[in-house]
C-alpha cells in the first residue's frame, strides 16, 4: 500500500471520521481513513440534527445530498414517559427558522 508523506490518518469512520475526512478531502489533503468495521451502513436508528449541523454540512458541500435523505419534522416534542404528557415543544416553525437559517 503506497504512502503520501503528506496524509492525513483519520482513525474511525463515524460521524466524525467521515466528515473530517470528507472536509480535509474537499481541501485538497490526502486522507486515509481507517475504520474497523468491514461495512458502513445504517444501523437501525434515526439520528436528529440541529441546524447547526446543515450550516456544517453546506460547508462541506453536502446539504443538498443530506435533506434529500431526511424528514424535516414540525416539531420536537418532549413528553413525560409514563404518563404521556406533554412537558415542552419547540415549533420547527417560521420563527424557528428565522433564529437558526437551517432546518432541523
Ligand atoms: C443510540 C444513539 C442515538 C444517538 N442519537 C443521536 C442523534 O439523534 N443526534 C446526534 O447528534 N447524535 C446522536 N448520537 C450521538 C452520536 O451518534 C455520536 O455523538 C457520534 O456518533 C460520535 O461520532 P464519532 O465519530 O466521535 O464516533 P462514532 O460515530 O462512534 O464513530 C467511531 C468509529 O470508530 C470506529 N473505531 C473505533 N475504534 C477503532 C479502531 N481502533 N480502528 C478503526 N476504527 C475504529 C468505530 O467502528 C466507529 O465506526 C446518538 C448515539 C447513540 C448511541
Amino acid at each position: 500500500m503506497s504512502r503520501d508523506s503528506n496524509e492525513i490518518l483519520i482513525v474511525g469512520g463515524g460521524l466524525g471520521g467521515l466528515s473530517a475526512a470528507l472536509a480535509l478531502g474537499r481541501k485538497g489533503m490526502p486522507v486515509r481513513l481507517l475504520e474497523q468495521s468491514e461495512q458502513i451502513g445504517a444501523i437501525g436508528y434515526g439520528i436528529q440534527m440541529g441546524p447547526n449541523v446543515f450550516s456544517a454540512f453546506a460547508q462541506m458541500g453536502v446539504a443538498d445530498a443530506v435533506r434529500a435523505q431526511s424528514h424535516e419534522p414540525s416539531a420536537l416534542l418532549m413528553l413525560d414517559a409514563y404518563s404521556g404528557e406533554q412537558l415542552a415543544a419547540v415549533p420547527f416553525d417560521e420563527t424557528f427558522r428565522a433564529r437558526f437559517d437551517e432546518p432541523y
